[in-house]
């Protein structure tokens, strides 16, 4: 359209300069025409004259989408001036009456001032201010006349000038009419291709941002908060890809790594520390994943599943796994603290494991359950086995929420010893869960589940109210003064009452509080948390008795009897177990039961199952026994009857 335009301002300017030169160079006599071809000079200075009034006119029509500043107007003016005293002029020069300092003189004056003005105007003008200002849209209204008018000048001099050649008015203003009829038609398309361009620059611009906040809310939709990392939503969305993609005998193995501590720590160091930890641990994580090729993403609170996707994607994956344990025997640096972080891994393979990709991380979430259950910084492959197990862990839970505690749960008592002549010491008392009555669930495959979903609570009130109940008949019938011990979850020692309703249960049954026993698993929980902590001195307060169980295995060290006020510590079956074979286990009990006598606690072996084992903890100066070799745990009747009574 601009083309159209440009030839139609073309034939408009040169109609008007050929009526101009016509009527008022050539008078309408063909032979001055000829006449002017023959004086070179003034022909050559009148062609300057008619390009300078064209490209007067063109640059008038060009500023139809522009705004012109004001030097080029007065330039644009003088050059018009200049022109016009010119074309005059040589109409005066060609009828030879040209009389030197005439007002054509002074006209010629002002066409230089205003072209020197227009320097003057120029030089002030700002730089940053661009020389060609766009016309609003809005302003620029195309179908009213604007610069055009600009060819008026030509009518309207040959109506003042040649009244008695109206034919050439009347022809100026018929090409003037249809001028005017097809830039309004041009214009029109003009702007609408104006339009159409300012809008598709928009659109495309709207498209840009909208695709930038796009990604960005794609991106927070993928993401993890606190880490950084992808989130459990993309990982899985890659999980799913990379498992379409997989080329043959190509495998996927995953990691699910659980971290074992956070509440604690969250507790311990507050949130802001923790949220760092977690940070730097994820850190440390990604650079050995992805230094190996894998994967990694934050799938839960303080879980993270890795995959890795290759031919021998196994080894890989196992490779990263000991890197990732290795890396947590060092401490994590957060805020001047020094923190030691454990976590548990558990891998599974695809195809090899299964080929329902739901039960891929499944498999992994249920081999790292294992490897929990085992202890600290421990790695599990997933297998059949496992996958059994997690199943009836599924199955045990629903019942394990449907039980009616009287109805199905049974305490039995093992018999605790003196170690130098197997005399009664007291009783630990241990949960049996008879299901329907008849299926015999152990406590190792539900007391963990119940710990999980907080059924300990409730029950282990359920316990030590049973086990007072039973310790108070046994008092009424025989008189003893045996102990009697109770195993306690550190999920119940954080019930703030717990401390409260204990001392009310032993009132009720009148119970002397240093004959009571609360058994303690060593965790990291213990040592960690504050609660805890308050509950066991308030314990001690309370005059009970307070002993760990299982020490020398999992998290234990010697050093954390140093927090924990113990009065007694049982030796873990394990290490009992290899006491006459295995130096190491022989020189840790020796160990242990030195310490211990320092501190003045008392030392009891769980586990013992052999008169050599016995013998040998007669020498190691060990206080109490317990296991098979003395007796199993048994229903309180059998207690009575085979124990209480003959010791009396
Ligand atoms: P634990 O507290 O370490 O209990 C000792 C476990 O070792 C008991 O298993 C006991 O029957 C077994 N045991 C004792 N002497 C021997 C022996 O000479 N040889 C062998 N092979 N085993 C021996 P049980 O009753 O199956 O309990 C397993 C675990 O379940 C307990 O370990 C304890 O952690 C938990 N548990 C049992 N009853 C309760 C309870 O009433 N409350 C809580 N919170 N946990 C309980
Ligand atoms: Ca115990």
């Amino acid at each position: 359209m601009n083309k159209i335009q440009a030839m139609l301002d073309a034939i408009i300017v040169s109609v008007n300069i050929a009526v101009l030169l016509w009527l008022f160079v050539f008078d309408q006599n063909s032979d001055k025409v000829v006449l002017l071809l023959n004086d070179k000079i003034s022909m050559a200075s009148l062609i300057t004259d008619v390009i300078i009034y064209a490209w007067i006119n063109v640059w008038a029509f060009s500023t139809r989408t522009i705004e012109p500043p004001l030097h080029h107007r007065v330039i644009v003016a003088g050059t018009l001036v200049f022109v016009i005293t010119d074309f005059i002029y040589y109409y005066i020069y060609f009828y030879s009456d040209y009389k030197p300092n005439s007002w054509v003189d002074g006209a010629y004056v002002i066409a230089f001032s205003l072209m020197a003005a227009s320097a003057v105007l120029k030089g002030k003008v700002k730089k940053e201010k661009p020389d060609l200002i766009p016309v609003k849209a809005k302003k620029r209204v195309c179908c009213k006349l604007g610069v055009e008018l600009f060819i008026l000048f030509v009518p309207v001099v040959v109506l003042i000038f040649k009244r008695n050649e109206i034919e050439y008015f009347v022809l100026l203003v018929m090409a003037l009419l249809v001028y005017y009829v097809l830039i309004n038609f041009t214009q029109k398309s003009l702007f609408q291709e104006k339009l159409l361009e300012l809008e598709k620059k928009n659109v495309l611009e709207l498209e840009k941002k909208v695709k930038e906040r796009t990604e960005e809310i794609t991106k927070l939709l993928n993401t993890d908060f606190v880490t950084g990392l992808y989130n459990r939503r993309y990982f899985e969305a890659r999980l799913s890809k990379s498992l379409k993609n997989l080329r043959q005998d190509e495998l996927i193995s995953l990691l699910y790594i659980e971290l074992n501590k956070s509440k604690s720590i969250k507790y311990l160091y507050g949130k802001d520390t923790a949220e760092k930890l977690l940070k730097n641990v994820s850190e440390a994580l990604y650079q050995i994943v992805s230094k190996n090729g894998g994967f990694i993403a934050t799938y839960g609170d303080d879980t993270f599943a890795v995959k890795i996707k290759g031919y021998d994607a196994e080894a890989v994956a196992e490779k990263i796994a000991m890197e990732i344990i290795d890396r947590c025997n060092e401490l994590f640096f957060v805020d001047n603290h020094g923190i030691r972080v454990t976590l548990n891994i558990g891998t599974s393979c695809y195809p090899r494991d299964t080929l329902d990709e739901n039960n891929l991380i499944k498999n992994a979430d249920a081999a790292m359950t294992q490897a929990r259950n085992k202890g600290f910084n421990r790695v599990q492959g997933y297998s059949d086995k496992i996958g059994k197990i997690t199943d009836n862990s599924h199955m045990i839970e629903v019942k394990l929420k449907k039980v009616v505690f009287d109805k199905e749960f049974v305490l039995y008592y093992q018999p605790q010893v003196y170690c130098k002549d197997g005399s009664l010491s007291g009783f630990e008392t241990l949960i049996r869960w008879f299901e329907g009555g008849t299926n015999f669930i152990p406590p190792l495959d539900f007391i963990p589940l119940a710990e999980e979903n907080g059924i300990i609570v409730p029950l282990g009130y359920w316990i030590i109210e049973n086990a007072a109940k039973q310790y108070a008949l046994w008092k009424e019938k025989t008189g003893h003064d045996y102990r009697i011990a109770v195993n306690v979850s550190s999920k119940q020692l954080v019930e703030v009452d717990f401390v409260d309703r204990l001392e009310a249960i032993l009132k009720k049954y009148d119970i002397k509080p240093e004959l009571f026993e609360v058994e303690i698993t060593e965790t990291i929980q213990i040592e960690s948390s504050i609660n805890i902590q308050e509950t066991l001195k308030e314990l001690k307060k309370l005059g009970v008795s307070i002993a760990i169980d299982d020490f020398g295995t999992g998290y234990s060290s010697l050093y954390y009897l140093k927090n924990i006020p113990a009065d007694r510590i049982k030796i873990a079956k394990e290490l009992i177990d290899n006491v006459e074979s295995d130096f190491y286990s022989k020189a840790i009990i020796q160990m242990v039961i030195s310490v211990a006598k320092m501190k003045g606690n008392k030392v009891i072996a769980e586990g013992v199952e052999t008169k050599e084992q016995w013998e040998c903890l007669q020498k190691l100066d060990c206080d109490e026994i317990q296991g098979y070799y003395f007796a199993k745990p048994m229903p309180a009747g059998d207690i009575e009857e085979k124990w209480i009574k003959k010791e009396k």
